[in-house]
């Protein structure tokens, strides 16, 4: 066990570890393991001040065994290669996973974005997405990214305002880019779904009998004690449809502090402060306040959410973590040796490349939209709302009772967007869930390695059938 292992091979290791439970050849193995190809690019950016800085950027594609390729891009300083590579390479496995039929892609440009100003970081945006364009490293049908850690819908939309007008003939152009904001070809229901995805696969996991049993906790997750590190997009949204269905959320870890309340802190509260500060420090709704806030990770609880970056639990704090269940939010939050010492103590490890697999899920919905150039649920919701009352009607005739009106609408009630796009996340994150359960336990492995092993055999299937190899 290396202490200093990088990224991208830690995610090789769990690899390794699922490809020995397959039986495909091993060129096969490698090649779905490698990644396929690195753009690495650098570029002058001229800052408000007037001076020039050169940042640096990557596009990794690690799979093309089915395109286009996904992945988000991410702004922060610790992006590197090593990082892309990885973060390309769970992308692939997310996808499989899901049945999403996408490739696997991560980019991102290595600076700090809080010291820089709006118009800096559009500015940066335009320049990568040009870089990339260049490269043919981005465009519906190559390469669609999507937001990361860093990154949001305001990004999204400049991404895509220059691939128009890079390519003002293209008809599917605004395919190019998910989780855009919906005036721009947006889908309702993307900026939460990462976060409702967390929310579904925990639920599951807990109203999992077998799987309580084995930790010695009550089915359900009424009560349930949580910890989230990281209130942004995930953290956020993940901890909001927790507490909601009747978890408490008893510490929020930030860059800054992490605050805690055994009785529960407010979500919304907690979030206000940090848009409004900048940080944690000082949230008047806590009981209490860490300083050195990767310490709450440490605390009791019955789930710790780590929402934030990679190698957030490693082998120097592992013995320390008390949680039962660890529900992978951020890509990567365990390092591999600390993954290991979970499974050796019997805690139940939630990995990332399945639960943080709704924001994929969705941004799949959004493409297909931006394809179709048709919102869902335009076509039927009246005609099902119609179905429903004359059925209703129906019934009345023949009962001789009347529905009360609000019974009425409750019933007939067709289906917009936002209710297709949660029913089929919702479909995908329990689906997926069962699915990879069943198969640890028919292989008596870890979630983590049946997750894997799910994904190799997806992708290996993909190219058995073609016959890719020349
Ligand atoms: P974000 O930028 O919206 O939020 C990250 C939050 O973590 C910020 O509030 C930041 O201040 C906080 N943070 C940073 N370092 C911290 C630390 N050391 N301790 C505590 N808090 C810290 O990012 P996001 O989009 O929510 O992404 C978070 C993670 O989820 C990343 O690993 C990302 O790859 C993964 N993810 C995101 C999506 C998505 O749709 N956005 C999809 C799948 C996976």
């Amino acid at each position: 066990m290396k202490p200093t292992e990088r990224f991208f091979e830690q995610v090789n290791r769990y690899f390794d570890a699922a490809a020995a439970l397959t039986d495909h050849p091993a060129g096969l193995l490698d090649q779905i393991k490698q990644c396929n190809s690195v753009y690495h690019v650098t570029f002058p950016l001229e800052r408000d001040d007037g001076t020039i800085e050169v940042l640096h950027a990557w596009r990794a594609l690690h799979s093309s065994h089915k395109l286009p390729a996904k992945g988000g891009i991410r702004f922060a300083p610790t992006v590197s290669e090593d990082e892309v590579t990885a973060l390309a390479a769970l992308m692939t496995y997310k996808c499989a996973i899901v049945e999403v039929p996408f490739g696997g892609a991560k980019g991102g440009v290595q600076f700090d974005r809080t010291r820089y100003s709006e118009t800096e970081l559009e500015r940066i945006t335009r320049r990568f997405t040009f870089e990339l364009i260049k490269k043919n490293f981005i465009g519906p049908a190559v390469d669609v990214p999507a937001p990361d850690y860093g990154t949001g819908p305001k990004e999204m939309a400049w991404i895509v305002d220059t691939y128009m007008s890079m390519r003002p003939d293209e008809l599917h152009g605004a395919a190019c880019v998910t989780g855009k904001p919906i005036a721009q070809g947006g889908v309702r229901g993307r900026l939460e779904a990462t976060g409702r995805g967390v929310f579904f696969g925990v639920r599951e996991a807990v109203n999992d009998r077998e799987a309580m049993k084995a930790l010695g906790l009550e089915p359900g997750l009424e009560g349930k004690r949580v910890i989230l590190q990281g209130l942004g997009n995930v953290g956020y949204y993940s901890a909001k449809f927790l507490r909601e269905a009747g978890a408490v959320i008893t510490a929020i870890a930030e860059r800054d502090v992490a605050v805690t309340d055994e009785n529960g802190l407010d979500v919304e509260a907690a979030a206000s402060h940090l848009r409004e500060t900048g940080g944690l420090s000082g949230f008047a709704g806590a009981t209490g306040q860490i300083d050195e806030s990767a310490r709450a990770l440490e605390l009791e609880c019955d789930i710790l959410i780590p929402a934030a970056l990679e190698g957030q639990i490693t082998a120097g704090n592992v013995d320390r973590v008390r949680a039962p269940i660890v529900a992978e939010a951020a890509n990567g939050p365990v390092s591999a040796n600390a993954s290991d010492a979970l499974d050796a103590r019997g805690a139940l490890v939630l990995p990332d490349l399945f639960l943080n697999a709704g924001g994929v899920t969705v941004s799949y919905f959004e493409w297909v939209k931006n394809l179709s150039h048709v919102r869902f649920g335009r076509m039927g919701k009246r005609y099902q709302e119609s179905a429903g009352r004359r059925l209703l009607e129906a019934v009345e005739g023949a009962t001789g009772k009347d529905f009360a009106d609000d019974a009425v609408a409750r019933i007939v009630a067709g289906a917009g967007e936002e209710d297709l796009v949660n029913s089929g996340l919702e479909e995908t994150m329990v689906s997926a869930y069962h699915s990879i359960a069943d198969s640890a336990r028919r292989h008596g492995t870890s979630m983590r390695s049946a997750a894997f092993k799910a994904a190799i055999d997806k992708v290996a299937v993909v190219y058995l059938e073609r016959g890719i190899f020349p």
